[in-house]
């Protein structure tokens, strides 16, 4: 695989001895995780390609559009605003974070107790292993928990184009000041980045582009609601994981073309697990490429992920950002309004969270909800026994799993997750 692009890796300073060892790893996980899956939709087919191409092709796509002077932004969260991003005929890309590498060199910058995922930020950096991260014309760091906005003090002396944008911690009318004026700051940024100036015309462009991909990604949500389910968790969330690299328009497209497929699924009642199979609701920490442990030991236990209440997932694209505005104010206050709305548990307090999980518990008719906490996250961590008191509280059942990006507790979740599908299937006989 390596022959075609190794002249492009290696411009882009990559260590191609560790990029090939990752490569060699991701396409064995991939190939265990998911081409085993039975019946997977044909239209799995694109996604499956995008990620065999994910180091290669759309990088060398990356690479072309920076040619004909155009951006790349990287980012690391679902606040910063695509948007924006798009309104300046620039790309934003999601950086790696799902797995841990060079874990020795992360541990001398930053506490053995940090979270696996900002870790992982460091090591794909430290590791030379991340051609997103050596491609951006920017890095946007967002202050959201202590862990991400600490880091990247240090993580400002690896990527000096790092750019940090701050973020309310209340949902009350100073922290939407906040967040507008950081808007405003981070889209005067992207100006001076691209040399566009951004009108309400481009402004329009990119929430229409960015509100097409959430509306795909609804549209599969809701075929996810079918017993039997059409298409596995982990299939959805791969593709929600796509959203974040694929080029928006053609992603939107082949979500599209998934969805009909599965809406002839669900007429003849085809589906990846048999009817009647349990349910589960995943809520909690993002899970980014290739962070597919958990959603494995789930769904290789004989149940069914039907949603996820995540970043990677419904709660970084349930809301579109209205586009009625005549103005570039008036679309920047919209902008301001939908990302408002991202329920993150940085926020104190933060019910609407809670309540969108019960919501998508009801929606998607689950049986059970699996709680997912990387350790050593204090705002999920935290906010997890709230969501599972109150959840169980209303007959919800719901399991909370605390763990990290190694597969050392893997037989242990395992006896876990079994147990907790076993007290959902009895609750369902009953
Ligand atoms: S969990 Fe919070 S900090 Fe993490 S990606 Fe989502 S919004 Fe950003
Ligand atoms: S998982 Fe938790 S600790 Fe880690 S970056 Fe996200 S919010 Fe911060």
């Amino acid at each position: 695989m390596s022959g075609e692009y190794e002249q492009m890796w290696r411009d882009l300073g990559l260590n191609l001895e560790a990029h090939d060892a990752l490569l060699g790893v991701l396409g064995k996980g991939y190939e265990d995780i998911f081409l085993s899956q039975k019946n997977r939709p044909a239209g799995m087919d694109y996604f499956n390609f995008v990620m065999s191409e994910v180091h290669s092709l759309r990088i060398k796509e990356l690479l072309e559009s920076q040619k004909a002077g155009r951006k790349v932004i990287g980012s690391f969260c679902v606040f910063v605003p695509e948007e924006i991003v798009r309104a300046a005929d620039a790309t934003l890309v999601g950086l790696c974070t799902g797995a841990d590498f060079a874990t020795e060199e992360v541990e001398k910058l930053l506490p053995r107790n940090t979270c696996s995922l900002i870790k992982s930020a460091f090591g794909f950096k430290l590791g030379q292993v991340c051609p997103y991260i050596e491609s951006a014309d920017m890095i946007v760091g967002e202050n959201t928990c202590d862990g991400k906005k600490k880091s990247y003090e240090v993580l400002k002396t690896l990527v000096p184009n790092l750019y940090v944008m701050d973020l309310p911690q209340m949902k009350s009318s100073e922290g939407r000041a906040v967040l507008k004026a950081e808007y405003e700051r981070f889209r005067k940024a992207v100006e001076d980045l691209t040399g566009v100036t951004i009108d309400a015309q481009r402004l329009r462009k990119g929430i229409d582009i960015v509100n097409g991909k959430r509306k795909a990604i609804h549209r599969l949500s809701a075929l996810r609601k079918a017993d039997p389910a059409p298409i596995s968790g982990l299939d959805a969330l791969l593709i929600n994981q796509v959203y974040f690299y694929d080029d928006p328009i053609r992603f939107t497209d082949s979500v599209n073309k998934i969805c009909t497929e599965l809406e002839g699924r669900n007429k003849a009642q085809v589906g990846v697990f048999p009817k009647g199979a349990p349910r589960i609701l995943l809520s909690g920490c993002p899970m980014a490429v290739p962070n597919w442990k958990l959603p494995w030991i789930i769904e290789t236990s004989g149940a069914v992920i039907v949603g996820e209440e995540s970043c990677v997932g419904e709660r970084g694209t349930r809301n579109l950002t209205n586009d009625s505005g005549n103005t570039v104010d008036e679309l920047m206050e919209a902008i301001v309004d939908r990302y408002f709305q991202v329920d993150c548990a940085i926020f104190r307090p933060n019910p609407d969270r809670l309540e969108h999980v019960r919501q998508m518990y009801t929606t998607y008719a689950a049986d059970g909800v699996i709680h997912y906490g990387l350790q050593f996250c204090q705002p999920y961590q935290i906010e997890s026994l709230q969501v599972e008191r109150a959840l169980e509280e209303k007959g919800i059942a719901t399991l909370r799993i605390d763990t990290d990006y190694s597969m050392e507790d893997v037989e242990q979740l395992k006896t876990r997750v079994e147990a907790f599908i076993e007290r959902i299937s009895s609750r369902r006989a009953a």
